[in-house]
Protein backbone atom coordinates (compact mmCIF):
# COMPACT_ATOMS: atom_id res chain seq x y z
CA UNK A 1 0.00 0.00 0.00
CA UNK A 2 1.24 3.71 -1.11
CA UNK A 3 2.08 5.79 2.26
CA UNK A 4 3.34 9.33 2.78
CA UNK A 5 5.02 11.47 5.64
CA UNK A 6 5.73 14.98 6.27
CA UNK A 7 6.96 17.24 8.36
CA UNK A 8 8.89 20.58 8.91
CA UNK A 9 12.91 20.19 7.81
CA UNK A 10 14.53 21.08 11.51
CA UNK A 11 12.65 20.98 14.22
CA UNK A 12 15.13 22.49 17.71
CA UNK A 13 13.27 22.99 21.20
CA UNK A 14 15.39 24.36 23.75
CA UNK A 15 16.03 27.87 26.43
CA UNK A 16 17.30 30.51 24.75
CA UNK A 17 16.67 28.54 21.41
CA UNK A 18 15.92 32.19 19.85
CA UNK A 19 19.95 32.93 19.82
CA UNK A 20 20.13 30.21 16.80
CA UNK A 21 17.97 32.62 14.20
CA UNK A 22 20.36 34.58 13.06
CA UNK A 23 22.75 31.71 12.58
CA UNK A 24 20.18 30.38 10.31
CA UNK A 25 19.42 33.34 8.42
CA UNK A 26 22.86 34.20 7.81
CA UNK A 27 23.33 30.90 6.77
CA UNK A 28 20.90 31.43 4.14
CA UNK A 29 22.12 34.83 3.11
CA UNK A 30 19.50 37.21 1.64
CA UNK A 31 16.25 39.73 3.56
CA UNK A 32 14.39 38.12 6.20
CA UNK A 33 11.17 39.52 7.80
CA UNK A 34 9.67 38.87 10.65
CA UNK A 35 6.40 38.91 11.71
CA UNK A 36 5.76 39.17 15.19
CA UNK A 37 1.87 38.87 17.50
CA UNK A 38 1.22 42.15 19.43
CA UNK A 39 1.62 40.13 22.67
CA UNK A 40 4.73 39.17 22.63
CA UNK A 41 6.36 41.83 20.60
CA UNK A 42 8.62 44.22 22.62
CA UNK A 43 10.09 40.95 23.82
CA UNK A 44 10.91 39.34 20.59
CA UNK A 45 11.78 42.39 18.40
CA UNK A 46 14.34 42.83 21.25
CA UNK A 47 15.71 39.77 21.19
CA UNK A 48 15.84 40.24 17.25
CA UNK A 49 17.10 43.21 17.01
CA UNK A 50 20.96 42.68 16.10
CA UNK A 51 20.14 40.73 13.15
CA UNK A 52 21.03 42.25 9.83
CA UNK A 53 18.48 42.53 7.19
CA UNK A 54 15.67 41.84 9.17
CA UNK A 55 12.50 43.68 8.65
CA UNK A 56 10.32 43.69 11.85
CA UNK A 57 6.63 43.89 11.16
CA UNK A 58 3.56 43.64 13.94
CA UNK A 59 0.94 41.00 13.11
CA UNK A 60 -2.37 42.26 12.53
CA UNK A 61 -4.26 40.12 14.75
CA UNK A 62 -6.20 37.83 12.59
CA UNK A 63 -5.32 35.04 9.71
CA UNK A 64 -7.55 36.88 7.49
CA UNK A 65 -7.62 37.43 3.23
CA UNK A 66 -6.81 41.12 4.04
CA UNK A 67 -3.96 40.92 6.31
CA UNK A 68 -2.12 38.07 4.22
CA UNK A 69 -2.50 40.43 1.21
CA UNK A 70 -0.52 43.09 3.48
CA UNK A 71 2.52 40.88 4.58
CA UNK A 72 2.46 39.72 0.84
CA UNK A 73 2.57 43.10 -0.60
CA UNK A 74 5.59 43.85 2.56
CA UNK A 75 7.87 40.68 1.38
CA UNK A 76 7.13 41.49 -2.42
CA UNK A 77 9.01 45.35 -1.49
CA UNK A 78 11.46 44.08 1.08
CA UNK A 79 12.53 41.20 -1.25
CA UNK A 80 12.80 38.94 1.49
CA UNK A 81 13.93 35.91 0.81
CA UNK A 82 12.78 34.08 4.41
CA UNK A 83 9.83 34.73 6.22
CA UNK A 84 9.45 33.92 10.02
CA UNK A 85 6.33 33.78 11.81
CA UNK A 86 6.13 34.78 15.53
CA UNK A 87 3.68 34.15 18.01
CA UNK A 88 0.22 31.86 18.08
CA UNK A 89 -1.29 29.91 15.64
CA UNK A 90 -3.12 33.01 13.17
CA UNK A 91 0.66 34.73 13.04
CA UNK A 92 2.00 31.73 12.31
CA UNK A 93 -0.59 30.65 9.39
CA UNK A 94 -0.25 33.99 8.41
CA UNK A 95 3.04 33.70 7.80
CA UNK A 96 3.30 30.33 5.70
CA UNK A 97 0.71 31.92 3.29
CA UNK A 98 2.34 34.47 2.38
CA UNK A 99 5.91 32.83 2.40
CA UNK A 100 3.94 29.89 0.39
CA UNK A 101 2.99 32.91 -2.17
CA UNK A 102 5.79 34.75 -2.18
CA UNK A 103 8.55 31.40 -3.10
CA UNK A 104 10.05 32.67 0.44
CA UNK A 105 12.03 29.91 3.92
CA UNK A 106 9.59 29.42 6.35
CA UNK A 107 10.45 29.56 9.85
CA UNK A 108 8.43 29.23 12.97
CA UNK A 109 9.03 30.87 15.98
CA UNK A 110 6.05 29.95 18.41
CA UNK A 111 5.99 31.52 21.56
CA UNK A 112 2.33 29.41 23.01
CA UNK A 113 2.59 26.03 22.79
CA UNK A 114 -1.16 26.61 22.17
CA UNK A 115 -2.11 24.55 18.76
CA UNK A 116 -0.59 21.96 16.71
CA UNK A 117 0.18 24.50 13.67
CA UNK A 118 3.74 25.30 13.52
CA UNK A 119 5.22 22.49 12.10
CA UNK A 120 2.23 21.53 9.52
CA UNK A 121 1.66 22.74 5.46
CA UNK A 122 -1.82 23.45 7.23
CA UNK A 123 -3.04 26.55 7.46
CA UNK A 124 -6.41 28.12 8.43
CA UNK A 125 -8.29 31.04 7.07
CA UNK A 126 -10.68 33.11 9.30
CA UNK A 127 -12.57 36.08 8.20
CA UNK A 128 -11.86 39.87 9.44
CA UNK A 129 -14.35 38.97 12.41
CA UNK A 130 -12.59 35.12 13.25
CA UNK A 131 -15.45 33.18 11.50
CA UNK A 132 -13.77 30.03 10.21
CA UNK A 133 -13.34 30.13 6.10
CA UNK A 134 -11.05 27.57 4.52
CA UNK A 135 -8.56 25.12 5.90
CA UNK A 136 -5.88 25.66 3.45
CA UNK A 137 -2.75 22.69 2.10
CA UNK A 138 0.45 24.54 1.90
CA UNK A 139 2.96 23.07 -1.11
CA UNK A 140 5.89 23.46 1.64
CA UNK A 141 6.25 22.89 5.20
CA UNK A 142 8.09 24.72 7.63
CA UNK A 143 12.05 24.70 6.98
CA UNK A 144 12.61 25.88 10.67
CA UNK A 145 11.21 25.79 13.99
CA UNK A 146 12.16 27.37 17.05
CA UNK A 147 10.65 26.54 19.90
CA UNK A 148 12.65 29.01 22.53
CA UNK A 149 11.13 27.12 26.19
CA UNK A 150 11.44 30.23 27.86
CA UNK A 151 9.48 32.42 26.12
CA UNK A 152 6.45 29.61 25.96
CA UNK A 153 7.22 28.89 29.85
CA UNK A 154 7.00 32.82 30.39
CA UNK A 155 3.21 32.77 28.66
CA UNK A 156 -0.26 32.81 30.17
CA UNK A 157 -0.50 28.80 31.49
CA UNK A 158 -4.12 29.38 29.60
CA UNK A 159 -2.12 28.82 26.31
CA UNK A 160 -0.09 25.44 27.33
CA UNK A 161 -3.43 24.03 28.58
CA UNK A 162 -4.93 24.73 25.64
CA UNK A 163 -2.46 23.37 23.49
CA UNK A 164 -2.83 19.99 25.54
CA UNK A 165 -6.97 20.08 24.14
CA UNK A 166 -5.45 20.49 20.97
CA UNK A 167 -2.99 17.23 20.88
CA UNK A 168 -5.79 15.47 22.88
CA UNK A 169 -7.55 15.24 19.67
CA UNK A 170 -4.58 13.82 17.99
CA UNK A 171 -5.00 10.35 18.45
CA UNK A 172 -7.96 10.35 18.69
CA UNK A 173 -8.67 12.05 15.36
CA UNK A 174 -6.02 9.63 13.91
CA UNK A 175 -8.40 6.65 14.98
CA UNK A 176 -10.87 7.80 13.28
CA UNK A 177 -9.16 8.19 9.99
CA UNK A 178 -7.41 4.73 10.31
CA UNK A 179 -10.96 3.43 10.94
CA UNK A 180 -12.20 5.18 8.20
CA UNK A 181 -9.30 4.80 5.53
CA UNK A 182 -9.58 8.34 5.01
CA UNK A 183 -5.86 9.71 3.49
CA UNK A 184 -4.06 12.19 5.55
CA UNK A 185 -2.93 16.01 4.42
CA UNK A 186 0.23 14.83 2.97
CA UNK A 187 1.32 15.34 -0.99
CA UNK A 188 -2.24 15.41 -1.54
CA UNK A 189 -3.24 12.76 0.33
CA UNK A 190 -1.82 9.01 1.32
CA UNK A 191 -2.86 6.37 4.06
CA UNK A 192 -0.63 7.43 6.57
CA UNK A 193 3.23 5.91 7.51
CA UNK A 194 3.75 3.83 10.65
CA UNK A 195 5.89 6.90 11.94
CA UNK A 196 2.77 9.45 11.47
CA UNK A 197 0.00 7.13 13.76
CA UNK A 198 3.41 5.71 16.14
CA UNK A 199 3.42 9.65 16.68
CA UNK A 200 -0.07 10.18 17.32
CA UNK A 201 -0.46 7.34 19.91
CA UNK A 202 2.78 8.80 21.79
CA UNK A 203 1.34 11.92 21.80
CA UNK A 204 -1.40 10.48 23.88
CA UNK A 205 0.62 8.69 26.30
CA UNK A 206 2.87 11.79 26.84
CA UNK A 207 -0.01 13.83 27.85
CA UNK A 208 -1.67 11.33 30.40
CA UNK A 209 1.72 10.67 31.72
CA UNK A 210 3.04 14.54 31.78
CA UNK A 211 0.50 16.94 31.45
CA UNK A 212 -0.53 17.38 35.38
CA UNK A 213 2.97 17.66 36.72
CA UNK A 214 3.70 20.13 33.43
CA UNK A 215 0.81 22.22 34.11
CA UNK A 216 1.90 22.55 37.66
CA UNK A 217 5.53 23.43 36.69
CA UNK A 218 4.37 26.28 34.17
CA UNK A 219 2.01 27.85 36.98
CA UNK A 220 5.25 28.22 39.21
CA UNK A 221 6.88 29.56 36.60
CA UNK A 222 9.58 26.78 36.05
CA UNK A 223 10.86 24.49 33.16
CA UNK A 224 11.22 20.66 34.27
CA UNK A 225 11.32 17.71 31.97
CA UNK A 226 7.66 17.09 32.07
CA UNK A 227 7.12 20.96 30.23
CA UNK A 228 9.72 20.18 28.05
CA UNK A 229 8.10 16.94 27.35
CA UNK A 230 4.34 18.23 26.74
CA UNK A 231 5.83 21.38 24.75
CA UNK A 232 6.90 18.95 22.46
CA UNK A 233 3.62 17.03 22.41
CA UNK A 234 2.00 20.14 21.89
CA UNK A 235 3.86 21.37 18.90
CA UNK A 236 6.04 18.52 17.34
CA UNK A 237 3.56 15.60 18.05
CA UNK A 238 0.09 17.14 17.74
CA UNK A 239 1.30 18.48 14.58
CA UNK A 240 3.05 15.55 13.04
CA UNK A 241 0.48 12.77 13.96
CA UNK A 242 -2.65 15.23 12.55
CA UNK A 243 -0.79 16.39 9.15
CA UNK A 244 0.31 12.69 8.64
CA UNK A 245 -3.07 10.96 9.91
CA UNK A 246 -5.69 13.51 9.60
CA UNK A 247 -8.81 15.35 11.75
CA UNK A 248 -12.01 14.16 12.23
CA UNK A 249 -15.48 15.81 13.97
CA UNK A 250 -12.88 17.15 16.78
CA UNK A 251 -11.51 19.40 14.97
CA UNK A 252 -14.95 19.90 12.22
CA UNK A 253 -16.88 20.86 15.64
CA UNK A 254 -14.42 23.15 16.33
CA UNK A 255 -14.69 24.83 12.70
CA UNK A 256 -18.72 24.68 13.60
CA UNK A 257 -18.81 26.14 16.94
CA UNK A 258 -17.26 29.51 15.21
CA UNK A 259 -20.31 30.09 14.01
CA UNK A 260 -21.91 31.24 17.32
CA UNK A 261 -20.03 34.22 18.53
CA UNK A 262 -20.55 33.47 21.94
CA UNK A 263 -17.48 30.93 21.54
CA UNK A 264 -14.92 33.48 20.00
CA UNK A 265 -13.45 34.25 23.43
CA UNK A 266 -12.24 31.03 23.78
CA UNK A 267 -9.28 29.34 22.28
CA UNK A 268 -8.77 27.36 19.68
CA UNK A 269 -7.62 24.20 21.78
CA UNK A 270 -10.05 24.51 24.57
CA UNK A 271 -12.74 24.11 21.82
CA UNK A 272 -11.01 21.18 20.12
CA UNK A 273 -10.46 19.47 23.55
CA UNK A 274 -14.70 19.73 23.46
CA UNK A 275 -14.63 18.60 19.86
CA UNK A 276 -12.77 15.50 21.32
CA UNK A 277 -15.34 14.68 23.56
CA UNK A 278 -18.15 14.93 21.09
CA UNK A 279 -15.84 12.98 18.70
CA UNK A 280 -15.88 10.17 21.50
CA UNK A 281 -19.29 10.09 22.16
CA UNK A 282 -20.21 9.96 18.20
CA UNK A 283 -18.28 7.33 17.76
CA UNK A 284 -19.93 5.81 20.53
CA UNK A 285 -16.54 4.90 21.96
CA UNK A 286 -16.54 3.08 25.39
CA UNK A 287 -18.42 4.82 28.61
CA UNK A 288 -14.85 4.45 30.62
CA UNK A 289 -13.03 6.09 27.56
CA UNK A 290 -15.23 8.64 27.42
CA UNK A 291 -15.34 9.22 31.03
CA UNK A 292 -11.68 9.27 31.45
CA UNK A 293 -11.33 11.71 29.02
CA UNK A 294 -13.92 14.25 30.36
CA UNK A 295 -12.21 14.23 34.05
CA UNK A 296 -8.57 14.65 31.99
CA UNK A 297 -9.86 17.89 30.79
CA UNK A 298 -11.81 18.40 34.21
CA UNK A 299 -9.02 18.36 35.76
CA UNK A 300 -6.75 20.79 33.23
CA UNK A 301 -9.77 23.14 33.21
CA UNK A 302 -10.46 22.57 29.73
CA UNK A 303 -14.10 23.07 29.12
CA UNK A 304 -15.95 19.56 29.25
CA UNK A 305 -19.77 21.40 29.05
CA UNK A 306 -21.39 23.52 26.70
CA UNK A 307 -22.27 25.84 29.72
CA UNK A 308 -18.37 25.95 30.12
CA UNK A 309 -18.07 26.68 26.60
CA UNK A 310 -19.78 29.99 27.04
CA UNK A 311 -23.24 28.50 25.97
CA UNK A 312 -25.24 27.93 28.99
CA UNK A 313 -28.51 29.47 27.03
CA UNK A 314 -27.82 27.45 23.79
CA UNK A 315 -30.67 26.71 21.42
CA UNK A 316 -31.06 23.29 19.94
CA UNK A 317 -31.15 25.53 16.65
CA UNK A 318 -27.98 27.13 17.46
CA UNK A 319 -26.37 23.35 17.97
CA UNK A 320 -27.95 22.77 14.61
CA UNK A 321 -26.15 25.33 12.75
CA UNK A 322 -23.02 24.21 14.25
CA UNK A 323 -23.49 20.64 13.10
CA UNK A 324 -24.46 22.00 9.83
CA UNK A 325 -20.92 23.85 9.40
CA UNK A 326 -19.42 21.37 10.90
CA UNK A 327 -20.51 18.80 7.93
CA UNK A 328 -20.12 21.15 5.08
CA UNK A 329 -18.59 19.83 2.31
CA UNK A 330 -15.14 18.82 2.33
CA UNK A 331 -14.83 19.20 6.21
CA UNK A 332 -12.94 16.61 8.46
CA UNK A 333 -15.76 15.70 10.00
CA UNK A 334 -16.45 13.57 7.29
CA UNK A 335 -13.65 11.42 8.01
CA UNK A 336 -15.08 10.45 11.03
CA UNK A 337 -15.85 6.37 10.78
CA UNK A 338 -19.73 6.45 11.62
CA UNK A 339 -22.89 7.10 9.33
CA UNK A 340 -22.92 10.77 9.88
CA UNK A 341 -25.65 13.55 9.44
CA UNK A 342 -26.89 17.06 11.25
CA UNK A 343 -29.24 15.38 13.57
CA UNK A 344 -26.97 12.78 14.31
CA UNK A 345 -23.77 15.46 15.38
CA UNK A 346 -26.10 17.64 17.14
CA UNK A 347 -28.27 14.81 19.41
CA UNK A 348 -23.98 13.55 19.93
CA UNK A 349 -23.16 17.59 21.07
CA UNK A 350 -26.00 17.53 23.81
CA UNK A 351 -25.51 13.87 24.91
CA UNK A 352 -21.80 14.69 25.51
CA UNK A 353 -22.85 17.93 27.24
CA UNK A 354 -25.34 15.93 29.47
CA UNK A 355 -22.68 13.02 30.02
CA UNK A 356 -20.29 15.37 31.07
CA UNK A 357 -22.39 16.62 33.93
CA UNK A 358 -23.45 13.62 34.77
CA UNK A 359 -19.98 12.24 35.11
CA UNK A 360 -18.80 15.18 37.03
ZN1 LIG B 1 -5.86 21.99 16.10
Amino acid sequence: MSRAFGGPGKYIQERGAIARLGDFLSAWGGKSLILIDRAVFDRLSAAVAGIPDLQILAFGGECSAAEIARIVAQIRETGASTVIGAGGGKAIDTAKIAALETGARIVILPTIASTDAPCSAVAVRYSETGVFEESLRLSRNPDLVLVDTEIVAAAPVRFLIAGIGDALSTWFEARSNIDSRTNNYVAGGFPPTQVGIAVARRCHDILMEEAPKAVAAARAGRITAALEQIIEANILMSGLGFENCGCSAAHGIHDGLTVLPQTHGLLHGEKVAFGTLCLLMLENRATEEIAAMIRFCRSLGLPVTLAELGLEEVTTEEITRVAGAALAPGQCTWATPVALSVESLRDAIFALDAFAREVL
